[in-house]
């Protein structure tokens, strides 16, 4: 039997609305979808009704399914003749380990495609108000993670981030605030450097909270920002503050 194909698909950063019209088609016509837990679970209504759907993340208290036997699954139901989605949170490729599935199903034979998705840096920082790029305050941004899943992994160069971009969008990273302020300064951030925290960027419950580099580990402490939460540092996020400035005064004017 001639294997099913596997479309590795970004499901956008938490508003369901963000995903794209090709990834919304190929929802509807998978035999099964593995999804993961930051994927909007309300995108699984354009399922059909007889689709399998597995839940790969992690439940309450446990751990989710490792990586292996994600990989094992994807394979074995396309080698089924199934038409496989595999449903991630943002983009694939961007800090969601598909490049690693893509690979292990190229490796077997098995024909994949993969789906971009609105990455929750761009989502986050469009529902916040804050330009990852901007004339005159950014000419450059950087995906970062703030977290490496092997200790033998080196950690991100903070020297050369801290020194040559402009804006730092830090995914993965709230839980490990206090040590990347601290290395940012340590290699030349200024403490005045605006900071915003978004949790759960473009969802209803998104917050946002900032500060500078001075405060915002303090800020994030007190404020109890969690995750799925990005760590936006440069200029740019004061941006945000002048937009609602702005609008309040609009909204003055006009009402
Ligand atoms: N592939 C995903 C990233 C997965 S890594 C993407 O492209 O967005 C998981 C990290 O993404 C989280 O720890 C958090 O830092 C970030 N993240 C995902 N969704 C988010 C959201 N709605 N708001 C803020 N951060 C989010």
């Amino acid at each position: 039997m001639r294997p099913g194909e596997v479309f590795i698909v970004g499901a956008g950063p938490g508003d369901p609305e963000l995903i794209t019209l090709k990834a919304l088609r190929r929802i509807r016509e998978a035999d099964v979808i593995l999804y993961d837990r930051l994927a909007n679970e309300e995108l699984l209504q354009y399922a059909k009704p007889e689709a399998e759907l597995v839940y790969c993340g992690k439940a309450p208290g446990a751990h989710s399914m490792p990586q292996k036997q994600i990989n094992r699954k994807l394979a074995a139901y396309a080698l089924e003749g199934k038409t496989v989605v595999r449903l991630k949170g943002g983009d694939p490729f961007i800090f969601g380990r598909g490049g690693e599935e893509a690979l292990e199903l190229a490796a077997q034979g098995i024909p994949c495609e993969v789906i971009p998705g609105v990455t929750s840096a761009v989502g986050a920082a469009a529902s916040a108000g804050i330009p990852l790029t901007h004339r005159g305050l950014s000419a450059s941004v950087a995906f970062v993670t703030g977290k490496r899943c092997q200790d033998s992994e080196a950690p991100p160069r903070w020297d050369l981030l801290a020194q040559a971009v402009d804006t730092l969008v830090i995914y993965m990273g709230v839980g490990k605030l206090a040590e990347i302020r601290a290395e940012l300064l340590r290699h030349g951030k200024l403490d005045s450097t605006p900071v915003a925290l978004i949790e759960r960027g473009t969802t209803a419950s998104q917050r946002v909270v900032t500060g500078t580099l001075a405060n915002i580990h303090k800020l994030a402490e007190s404020t109890k920002v969690t995750n799925p939460a990005l760590i936006v540092v440069g200029e740019v996020a004061r941006v945000r503050e002048q937009l609602l400035a702005l609008e309040a005064e609009a909204d003055l004017r006009i009402g």
